[in-house]
């Protein structure tokens, strides 16, 4: 496990917890030698994320879609800024270069970056482990609601333990390295209730 996928925020949310929470991340990652892989922003978490590996001598790749940089929301000190067509093609690239992927607390685009990712593995598009970083509970009714589709049957069980939670990232990295779930393929359950 090398290059890790971050998704989070473009905001920094109200409560200064998760951007400090945000520089721990990026802390960390340059401390265990991983590099980090996200959307190239400079702004709320993503750039807290970005800044905080970077001061502590670690690498980050900043992955953009061309459609942003009028925006100038780009980080401009990052170890490779590579610009796309399109957002889908950002997308598939931020995968590509990646070995696993955490989500930190966030709005649309990080939970539509989380679900894509999921889904892609159901489908068996990728193995890459997957995890949500649980800060102050952020995503604990999200948790209940994704019980839910599992208990309503929308979700099968085994997809559900794809997804790996905890609250404190070195615990989290380590749960990632350690990551046996297999989740159920497509091709196994297409036609079964
Ligand atoms: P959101 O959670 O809605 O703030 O969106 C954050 C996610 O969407 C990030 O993981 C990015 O990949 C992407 N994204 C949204 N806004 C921006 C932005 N201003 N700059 C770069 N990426 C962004």
């Amino acid at each position: 496990m090398k290059n890790i996928l971050i998704y989070c925020g473009s905001s920094a949310g109200h409560n200064e917890v998760y951007k400090n929470t945000a520089t721990e991340v990026g802390k960390t990652l340059a401390n265990q030698r991983l590099t980090l892989v996200y959307g190239g922003g400079s702004v709320g978490l993503m750039g807290t994320v970005a800044d905080a590996i970077l001061e502590n001598g670690g690498e980050a790749i900043g992955i953009i879609p061309s459609f942003m940089e009028p925006w100038e929301v780009q980080h401009k000190g990052l170890t490779e800024c590579i610009i796309t067509e399109s957002m889908h093609a950002r997308k598939q690239l931020m995968a590509l270069k990646s070995d696993a992927v955490i989500a930190l607390p966030g709005g649309w685009g990080t939970l539509d970056e989380l679900f894509e990712i999921l889904t892609w593995r159901q489908l068996g598009l990728h193995q890459m482990p997957i995890g949500i970083l649980n800060t102050n509970g952020f995503y604990d009714d999200l948790l209940i609601m994704l019980k839910k589709m599992v208990t309503e049957g929308f979700v099968k069980q085994a997809n559900l333990e794809m997804l790996i939670v905890d609250d404190n990232i070195e615990s989290l990295l380590e749960k990632l390295r350690n990551d046996v779930s297999e989740g159920e393929l497509i091709g196994k359950w297409i036609g079964r209730a």
